[in-house]
């Protein structure tokens, strides 16, 4: 198996009251565990169209992959970006980044909590950092994998499906986004942020000299 379902940081419990210990086990150990095995499924399935020269299949394992794949990905970035210790308001060179893209924490809590909350059907809000123009950005993220830039990292994500909150919060869709904010681990977006920014300017190697 190339993916595996990561254990949480912390108990299913310890993110009550603002997420149920039943909403986390259902969602980690049935929806992400989907996820998993789902792009495990496809991996295996285009080993088998790639051995038997089955292009006609591809379409649909690719778009069967990135939906998974995407799935767990971003699952596994929510876990980590939350804590029962979270919450508060980030610190040092990521504050000042905020404040320079977004002009202040209130206008981007503002704008991600927007991004969130007005998802039409299933999707995430996201913080992702551009590499292109080296800047922070808030997006929306249909189903796992739709209206993304295709470079960005993702820094911060809030699962809107409602399997993540409909079980709690019925169709109050704002208030467990408001809750969200409460158990958001900073220290772990921030390094994703210094990750992220290493990383910046993929489209601007030095020349190699080769591919002549
Ligand atoms: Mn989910």
């Amino acid at each position: 198996m190339t993916y595996s379902l990561p254990d949480l940081a912390y108990d299913y419990g310890d993110l009550a009251p603002a997420i149920t210990g039943e909403i986390m086990e259902l969602h980690h150990s049935k929806h992400h565990a989907a996820y998993v095995a789902g792009a495990n499924n496809a991996t295996e399935a285009l080993a088998e169209a790639r051995t038997n020269r089955d292009t006609g299949s591809l379409p649909g394992l690719e778009r069967a992959l990135a939906f998974h794949l995407s799935g767990h990905g971003l699952h596994s970035l929510f876990w980590r970006n939350l804590s029962p210790d979270g919450g508060g308001r980030p610190e040092g060179e990521l504050a000042a980044a905020v404040d320079e893209f977004f002009g202040d924490f209130d206008a981007f809590r503002a704008e991600l909590s927007g991004a969130t909350s007005t998802i039409q059907g299933s999707g995430w809000g996201a913080l992702s950092w551009d590499p292109v123009g080296a800047r922070l950005v808030v997006h929306q993220v249909h189903d796992h994998h739709a209206n993304a830039a295709l470079l960005s990292s993702p820094l911060l994500v809030f699962d809107a499906w409602e399997h993540a909150f409909y079980l709690q919060y019925r169709n109050v869709k704002a208030d467990y986004v408001d809750r969200l904010w409460n158990l958001v681990n900073w220290d772990d977006v921030q390094a994703r942020f210094d990750v992220a920014r290493a990383a910046t300017v993929p489209l601007d190697l030095p020349a190699t000299g080769g591919g002549r």
